[in-house]
């Protein structure tokens, strides 16, 4: 933590700073360092409550913590094994891939079998969609399932769900292998504890704009609240142009780096068009990431959602062999 001081600070001052700490922060060290303080040696569970306490000092001009400090629980989460199922990051890159929203069955379960034939080893299964227009497709709901409960069968390969309110993450648990945590709930903490409590995996992604700290704070309510298996997912700020990058590549790497979680990409919802998302994943792929989210389906050019940005199963297939062809070499 650091304690930054407005010009030089008096005597007194300074002993009453230190009476400050020794109530908010015992047992904590305090060196002098450029324009402050620099203090080590407490409970980072106590310094999120005693840095507005500080800040409330005349004198003071900034308090700043360290991300180990902010999340401690996240930034040491590579330091565990990393769990095996229901994906098994250690194995190599991992494609999570399906259509943005299950609809019909038929359609769902050929998707099913023909994404895994193509390398996928595990499929988006998302029964309830945010959308951002209140007259739009809100996803099929717990009717659909039973039709992902089918495709689990007959592919063997683990289901990955959106949730969007704590109401749903019982019964989606019961089937789902991975509970997806999507950009616009990143901050949903109640919803975050819910799907920590659940057992399950979590994938976490970045919401729009969101900054590091903010993403691994939401880490750390998983963590706190008992999440065991954890996988983070870059999904970008804007939708792409020529002027914006889609996917933010150095916030990728330094999630991985700060972490040592796996981190996923979303090819898709950053570039909004199955071409762009194709050369995305390449480049995500080649960035660092563990792995992707891609929307890809048997019949993208019937999708009631993000139909122009899903991958037909074909050129899934090119994606999945590129990418491990490049991977072994
Ligand atoms: C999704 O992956 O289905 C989705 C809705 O993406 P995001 O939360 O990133 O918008
Ligand atoms: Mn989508």
């Amino acid at each position: 933590m650091l304690i930054r001081f407005e010009g030089s600070v008096s005597r007194e001052w300074k002993a009453a700073l230190n009476k400050r700490l020794a109530g908010l922060l015992p047992g904590a060290k305090a060196r002098p360092s450029a324009g402050g303080l620099l203090l080590s040696g407490f409970a980072p569970a106590l310094a999120a409550d005693a840095v507005p306490l500080l800040e409330n000092m005349p004198g003071v001009l900034e308090v700043k913590l360290a991300l180990e400090e902010l999340c401690p629980l996240a930034c040491a989460a590579g330091t565990r094994h990393p769990p095996a199922r229901p994906l098994d990051f250690r194995r190599g890159f991992i494609f999570i891939a399906g259509p943005c929203a299950v609809e019909e069955e038929a359609s769902y379960l050929a998707s099913a079998l023909a994404l895994k034939a193509a390398g996928a080893h595990a499929l988006r299964a998302a029964l309830f969609k945010p959308r951002s227009s209140p007259y739009a497709f809100q996803g099929v709901g717990f009717a659909g399932l039973k039709i992902i409960a089918k495709a689990k069968k007959l592919t063997g390969l683990p289901l990955v769900t959106e949730a969007t309110d704590t109401r749903q993450i019982e019964r989606l648990a019961s089937v789902c292998d991975v509970l997806q945590m999507g950009a616009r709930n990143m901050r949903n903490y109640e919803l975050l504890k819910e799907a920590a409590r659940s057992g399950r995996a979590v994938l976490l992604k970045r919401a729009m704009r969101a900054t590091l700290k903010e993403w691994l704070l939401s880490a750390e309510y998983l963590l706190m609240h008992g999440a065991k298996n954890l996988m983070l997912c870059e999904r970008g700020d804007a939708v792409f142009s020529s002027d914006s990058p889609g996917l933010d590549f150095a916030m990728l790497r330094e999630a991985k780096r700060t972490t040592g979680l796996p981190v996923l990409a979303d090819p898709s919802h950053s570039t909004r068009d199955r071409a762009l998302a194709c050369a995305m994943a390449l480049k995500a792929a080649r960035a660092g990431a563990d792995g992707l989210l891609i929307e890809a389906s048997a019949e993208p050019q019937t999708a009631r959602v993000d139909g122009r940005q899903t991958l037909t199963v074909e050129s899934f297939s090119g994606l999945t062999g590129a990418i491990l062809c490049k991977k072994k070499r």
